[in-house]
């Protein structure tokens, strides 16, 4: 822009459409942007897939001049200028890695004012500087800010000397940004980068996208093999702890039919950047990885991580999960759980320097495994956070425990720990109240003791969970460093001697059972997103670039839902600007288009007929379309035409009087009533569009 005055919210808001695609801004985003603008400096706290890049990208394009964004790994600076080109916004990289006459073209295009951004790493910010001094730089962004801090976990030398960057140039704002900073670590970025009074703007570190899954951990590889059978064609990643595990794993997913690979670091680095590269374009959907894998890969629709063994702490394994669902879109997370798991990782970090440190972490990590309640709730509340309500996107949410008076039961394990002098560990604790007879328990005369059998109508497994929920209650206390016997602690003597109540929940039969199916009908095989899916990855190919840059999976996605037939309609879509219109819309449209032509191996009345026979059974429209193979959106049309064809339909069979009545209600306060995307945004995207449309529909008679 050549205009100096202070851009507009309106003027923000079309930058957002016009280039990105996106109708509005993620939390913090306005606030930020509208104070770089402003001249003033920010730092920015956003979870990763927050959006933090767009807090610099949108005031490149308002203000003046060209962004300096420095950016310390070469693969997501190439990926960042790439997705931003497929905008239609000039960008560039400089690196060591690039070749004399790209340099030279780069440093050229500064000179000339063709550029809106510019990605540096640190490192070749000197090699700028002599161009840098003759041109105006609109802002300054420090991406990975935390990479200045030594404390950090990813310290690049290279950033400490940024701090010359405000000196030199006082009046250009500058915006540092992280996932990750702690108050230390926050105070010592801003004081780093000579920006003491930088506003910071922390946001929630909340994914509610991310579903939280815990599973027992039997039959680990089974399990995965069902998973995947209900996540066809989705990428993902199985985090390991062993090079060994990864290939194994990767090799019995392939011998299962799936698109698999192991990575890890005994690869040479040629082996691992192939294996990446794969990844990120999709031609190798799944990665078993030790933990190395995922750092600085900027793949927006990972659509799920599982964990095959339980991670040290809750700091790692919310890094790792957090690779899923950059895009938004729902993505399921599973973490397995052994209680043996457990103990194998205290015996790991029990000769270690700092282990009373790291167990205490690790309690935290099992706690959170072992919850009985919200786990959203015990997750953020360890990074400092308030969840009021349960999130209703995790495994207890979905399939609450049911509670039962445990206060019997507790007394008597309680008793028998006292009776054997709690000198015992859980397993012989398990067995003398079970009234096992092995020979550990007859040589000390267990037997003898009046708990002897007391649960021995509790089956072994159970009695073992039971025993877990009342180590993590705080009835009894755990010496791992003593055989793991077990103690008494002050809150048992309340249950033994003042008859306090204990609640325990019932172990999920279902849940110890190698698998919960989950319900979701399967996109069926040539579905629109199936589709659409090819399509991108042709056009990925043809211009050598990752699929995602193309279109991210929430484009797709909602061109599935919306499926757009004109122009107007196209740029209606999220992630839909001008550039990406004029590039691909022909190719989508006309895919789209021939889609909905569809059902053609038979004949129109036939399928017709077939709906509504279907109809007159009483089926759901959901129920219809997944017999058909349609998508809903065409049993919907068949739907409206078999009624202006004169076929008695009962509405009310497909939607409640209610969900009517909110759409109707929803005309007065949705954001432009004549787009369906508006009242879709309205209900927090669960009114499916064509209930909304029903709905609407029904309104006009
Ligand atoms: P981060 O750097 O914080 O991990 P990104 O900047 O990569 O996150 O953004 C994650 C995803 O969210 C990207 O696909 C980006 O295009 C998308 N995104 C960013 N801002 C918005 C927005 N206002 N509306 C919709 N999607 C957005
Ligand atoms: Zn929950």
């Amino acid at each position: 822009m050549t205009n100096s005055a202070l851009p507009t919210q309106q003027d923000l808001h079309k930058l957002l459409k016009t280039h990105f695609g996106y109708d509005g801004f993620r939390p913090n985003q306005q606030e930020i942007i509208e104070s770089i603008c402003n001249g003033q400096d920010a730092l920015v706290i956003m979870p990763t897939g927050g959006g933090k890049s767009m807090c610099f990208q949108l005031p490149a394009l308002a203000l003046d001049g060209v962004a300096l964004v420095i950016s310390p790994l070469i693969a997501l600076m190439k990926d960042q200028v790439d997705a931003l080109r497929a905008n239609g916004i000039k960008a560039a990289y400089y690196n060591s890695t690039q070749p004399p006459e790209e340099t030279q073209k780069v440093l050229s295009d500064l000179q000339h004012n063709a550029l809106d951004l510019i990605y540096v790493a640190p490192e070749s910010l000197q090699l700028l500087d002599p161009v840098l001094s003759t041109i105006k730089i609109s802002l300054i962004a420090i991406d990975e800010a935390h990479c200045i801090s030594s404390w950090g976990h990813d310290f690049r030398p290279a950033y400490t000397q940024l701090g010359y960057l405000k000196r030199r140039y006082p009046e250009t704002p500058l915006v540092a940004l992280t996932a990750t900073a702690d108050r230390s670590t926050q105070d010592d970025i801003a004081q780093q980068l000579s920006i003491p009074q930088a506003k910071k703007y922390i946001s929630s570190f909340d994914r509610p996208n991310l579903y939280l899954d815990v599973r027992p951990g039997q039959k680990r590889n089974e399990q995965i093999l069902d998973f995947l059978e209900d996540h066809p064609f989705e990428s993902g990643i199985i985090y390991c702890l062993s090079r060994k595990s990864t290939e194994n794993l990767a090799a019995k997913l392939k011998s299962n039919g799936h698109n698999a690979a192991a990575y890890h670091a005994g690869m040479s680095a040629e082996q691992r950047s192939k294996v990446q590269e794969d990844f990120i374009n999709d031609t190798t959907p799944i990665i078993c990885a030790t933990i190395a894998f995922g750092m600085g890969i900027d793949k927006s629709n990972v659509r799920w991580v599982i964990h095959y063994n339980m991670p040290k702490n809750l700091e790692g394994y919310y890094q790792e999960i957090g690779r899923a669902g950059r895009d938004g879109l729902p993505s399921h997370t599973v973490l397995f759980y052994s209680y043996a798991d457990t103990m194998q990782l205290r015996q790991f970090i029990d000769g270690a320097k700092n282990a009373d440190y790291q167990m205490a972490k690790l309690d935290r990590m099992q706690q959170y495994a072992e919850a009985l309640s919200c786990r959203r709730k015990v997750l953020i509340n360890y990074f400092g956070e308030f969840l009021s309500q349960d999130c209703g996107n995790c495994d207890i949410c979905k399939n609450a425990p049911a509670y039962f008076d445990g206060t019997v039961l507790t007394q008597k394990v309680l008793s028998g720990v006292a009776r054997m002098q709690q000198k015992e560990a859980m397993g012989t604790v398990i067995d003398v109240l079970r009234g096992s007879q092995n020979a550990q328990v007859y040589d000390k005369g267990y037997q003898n003791i009046k708990t002897y059998g007391a649960a021995k109508d509790v089956s072994w497994r159970d009695l073992q969970q039971y025993v877990i929920q009342m180590i993590n209650q705080g009835l009894l206390e755990i010496r791992f460093r003593e055989s793991g016997r077990l103690l008494l602690t002050p809150l048992s003597k309340e249950v033994l001697y003042d008859g306090k109540k204990i609640q325990l929940a019932k172990p999920s039969k279902e849940k110890a059972k190698p698998i919960t199916k989950e319900r979701k009908p399967k996109k069926p095989k040539g579905s629109l997103f199936e589709k659409l899916r090819e399509l991108r990855a042709e056009l990925a190919r043809e211009a050598n670039v990752a699929a995602y840059i193309v279109f991210s999976d929430a484009s797709l996605k909602d061109m599935e839902d919306q499926e757009p037939v004109t122009q107007k309609q196209f740029l209606d879509i999220q992630g839909v600007g001008q550039a990406k219109m004029e590039k691909y819309g022909a190719d989508f449209l006309k895919l789209i288009k021939e889609h909905l032509k569809k059902p053609k191996p038979k004949s129109g009345s036939k399928t017709y007929l077939e709906t509504k026979n279907l109809i007159q059974q009483g089926l759901s429209l959901e129920e219809i379309a997944e017999t058909r193979k349609l998508t809903i959106g065409s049993v919907y049309n068949h739907l409206i035409k078999l009624h202006e064809e004169g076929m008695e339909i009962d509405f009310y069979q497909f939607i409640q009087p209610v969900e009517v009545k909110q759409v109707h209600d929803a005309i007065l306060k949705v954001a432009d009533p004549d787009k369906l995307k508006s009242f879709y945004e309205y209900f927090k995207e669960e009114m499916p569009y064509w209930k909304i449309r029903l709905a609407l529909f029904l309104k006009g008679r």
